[in-house]
């Protein structure tokens, strides 16, 4: 079945006028639940990561400035969420959270993180609202404990992974696709193993040939046994802060590509979130629940469970 990985610390409490919208983490899965796509029983609850796991992708001096609150003020607004402990222990949920559903996916094609994707985050420090990276761990535990040799890293939020990029750049069994906007934070770029760059308002058309001009390709050329899909639906028209311009049914057909083929090929593939910005928090919550109902019809037929 669909696998989801949920916890109640996903959410976090930001103050009201917050550009993060938290309440995505509870209208999501309500949403899901209430339209029958998915039942209680596609849920379950991440445990947390390790100091060890911690250590696997982040310095030691990062880790201990986080465990002790001790991040220089700078470094911790640069996160964008105010530093508490309970910001440091909802990344570690939600990095195991994301290693969890890469070993489901194993077992089920495809499995989701309803948070997860926090790839603006590098191994001595966090930025853009993410603290611990939880791709980049999920990938070296796999790596680590002999779960997976050669792991595709398909980004396709508005905003390049800028962390994934760093962490990986000298890991060749990790392979970083980031495409996004070019005129998009982060300004200062890192070099993915393939960056591609689109202008304003690139559209449905002209994003999805690009996507499928390139992911066969990368899929057979890489020839990974994972896959982890950020579905950031920041690549919204709506969007805030994206500069992109897909619509619904644009960002759809991205996730449905993306995971037939992920499926024609059979290699797992876990799904993490990332950004969503809209203007109108309904945008950004009927984006993301069609990836989940994507995956849902795709792999599992249209029933629950
Ligand atoms: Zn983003």
């Amino acid at each position: 079945m669909l696998k989801i990985a949920y916890s109640d610390v996903f959410r976090y409490s930001v103050p009201e006028k917050h550009r993060f919208p938290m309440q995505k983490y509870i209208l999501i899965p309500e949403r899901l639940l209430s339209e029958g796509t998915i039942s209680q029983d596609n849920f379950f609850a991440p445990a947390c990561l390790s100091e060890e796991e911690v250590l696997t992708t982040h310095t030691a001096k990062y880790w201990y400035q986080l465990k002790t609150q001790t991040l220089p003020r700078k470094a911790a607004r640069a996160i964008g969420f105010e530093m508490t402990p309970q910001l440091v222990e909802r990344g570690r949920y939600i990095a195991h959270a994301t290693y969890e559903c890469a070993l489901y996916a194993q077992q089920y094609g495809v499995a989701m993180n309803v948070a997860g994707g926090t790839h603006h985050s590098f191994a001595d420090h966090g930025e853009g609202f993410c603290v611990f990276n939880d791709v980049c761990i999920a990938s070296n535990l796999l790596l680590n404990r002999g779960q997976a040799k050669k792991i595709l890293i398909v980004d396709l939020d508005v905003h390049q992974g800028n962390g994934n990029a760093s962490i990986m750049r000298d890991e060749p069994r990790v392979f970083v696709f980031s495409m996004h906007g070019a005129k998009n934070y982060p300004f200062r770029k890192q070099v993915s193993d393939l960056d591609i760059e689109l202008e304003n308002d690139a559209g449905d058309d002209e994003y999805l040939e690009i996507l499928k001009d390139t992911l066969p390709r990368l899929i057979s050329e890489v020839a990974p046994d994972m896959i982890f899909y950020q579905s950031a639906v920041d690549v919204l028209a709506t969007d805030k802060l994206g500069k992109l311009g897909l619509t619904q049914a644009g960002c759809k057909a991205r996730d449905e590509y993306v995971l037939e083929q992920a499926k024609a090929a059979s290699i797992p593939v876990a799904i993490v979130m990332g950004g969503g910005y809209s203007e109108d928090i309904e945008d950004v919550v009927e984006a993301h629940c069609n990836t989940f109902r994507v995956a849902q019809q795709l792999y599992f037929g249209e029933i629950a469970g």
